[in-house]
């Protein structure tokens, strides 16, 4: 495409790609699939919410969806050593590769019951939309693809990842992208993750979380009362941090979520400890308020008196990180985001842009495009046991994200 074209004429030219191939006979032949299919999907869907896959133990899951990629007759199904799951759409040799992909671990702990019931068009059970809706998505298109004998121009990766939530930390997607044949292959990624069709991330929100640590040598609450007590440092220290004011543009926010230490209520404590979570859309604002958190921390240690601050059991502190998931944001000239809106004007779907924190991070942050999508229907009670999807209108979420990446892919006719 010309650089010349002016960013209208580009969105132009995209809706003038999407209508012609939303008019191919079998790209429709898809499209009803995806409609007729339904109650295939919410068996499916079901299936794969009541298979247990907390943060580091997605193994089940990736095996179910090995099984399935096979089914479809997808080429060179495997799984990697974390246990992402791929499975090729192969269109030619050496073409250039648009990866679809879903994460396969939720937040529930091993242990917790997933059971799943239907009542009307309304399914309900942890984990049923954040994200078994969302790997559904990505089967169902696979599906539709191949039922369909849609032929891409160039070769498709449909992934189940893991390691998305939480202390997951984006692990999985970390690994895609920083590993052959991978990380060089994809050049495009349509992250499907929850339901609904009403955003796309335009913006890839970073994080950095820490854990803080004081340490003293502690004593006896009477006969060593004057020594240095590290709930009391750790306290200090967070609350000169938590009193700093941060911008509203670019978003910034920090979160104290997690404080514990001390053994008895007559004892100075050996250690305090305080888990901390820094957000920011931009990368350098991120540094600044990791940068002030460093300093309150120094501050306060400073302030211990010379004496115990020397020695074995030294009054000393440590910060230690637990995730970091990179700031960045997609161009407004990307393709993915003209091939989004021009899919989201034929659909007659409105969309709005959004920040957030998700897989598409990983590849935002190489420079590559990807965005965050929906899988269509909605939903509600995300990370919680009241978790709901409601499958009104799945189809046109699904179509969305076949027109969007055929849009990517291009069609052979
Ligand atoms: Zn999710």
């Amino acid at each position: 495409m010309s650089n010349r074209l002016s960013a209208g004429d580009r969105i132009a030219s995209s809706q003038t790609d999407i209508a012609r191939i939303a008019e191919m006979r079998n790209v429709h032949t898809a499209l009803l699939y995806l409609h007729n299919q339904e109650m295939e999907f919410r068996r499916w869907q079901r299936e794969l919410t009541e298979i247990p896959a907390p943060p580091f133990g997605e193994a089940a899951r990736g095996r179910w969806l090995s099984a399935r990629f096979n089914t479809l007759g997808l080429a060179d199904v495997q799984s990697d050593e974390l246990g992402n799951v791929f499975g090729l759409f192969r269109a030619s040799d050496h073409t250039p590769l648009a990866g679809v992909s879903a994460h396969l671990d939720t937040v529930f702990p091993l242990g917790t019951r997933l059971e799943t019931r239907e009542e009307g068009n309304r399914l309900y059970g942890p984990g049923i939309s954040d994200n078994a809706a969302g790997v559904i998505a990505v089967l169902a298109v696979a599906s539709a693809l191949r039922k369909a004998q849609i032929r891409p121009a160039t070769n498709i990766v449909f992934i189940g990842n893991v390691g998305e939530e939480g202390e997951g930390n984006l692990r999985g997607m970390r690994h895609i992208f920083s590993t052959a044949p991978w990380k060089d292959a994809i050049q495009s990624l349509l992250v499907i993750d929850g339901a609904g069709t009403d955003t796309h991330v335009t913006q890839a929100l970073g994080s950095r979380r820490f854990e803080i640590t004081f340490r003293g040598p502690g004593g006896h609450s009477w006969s060593d009362f004057g020594t240095p007590n590290p709930i009391v440092l750790l306290a200090r220290a967070l609350s000169r941090f938590s009193d700093g004011a941060v911008p509203e543009s670019p978003r910034t926010t920090f979160n104290i979520g997690v404080v514990h230490g001390g053994t008895s209520v007559n004892s100075i404590p050996e250690a305090a400890t305080a888990r901390v979570d820094l957000r920011s859309a931009s990368m350098q604002e991120l540094h600044r308020l990791e940068e002030r958190l460093r300093e309150c921390l120094n501050e306060v240690w400073s302030e211990v008196p010379l004496s115990f601050r020397a020695g074995e059991a030294r009054v000393r502190f440590t910060v230690e990180p637990i995730g970091d998931r990179p700031a960045a944001e997609l161009p407004s000239d990307s393709r993915i985001l003209q091939l989004i809106r021009a899919v989201d004007a034929h659909l007659r779907i409105k969309s709005i842009p959004r920040l957030a924190s998700t897989d598409a991070n990983v590849p935002l942050a190489l420079g590559k495009e990807a965005t965050t999508i929906g899988a269509g229907g909605d939903g509600g009670g995300a990370h919680t046991m009241r978790e709901w999807f409601d499958c009104t209108n799945r189809d046109l979420g699904l179509k969305r994200i076949l027109l969007c990446l055929l849009g990517l892919t291009g069609v052979t006719e």
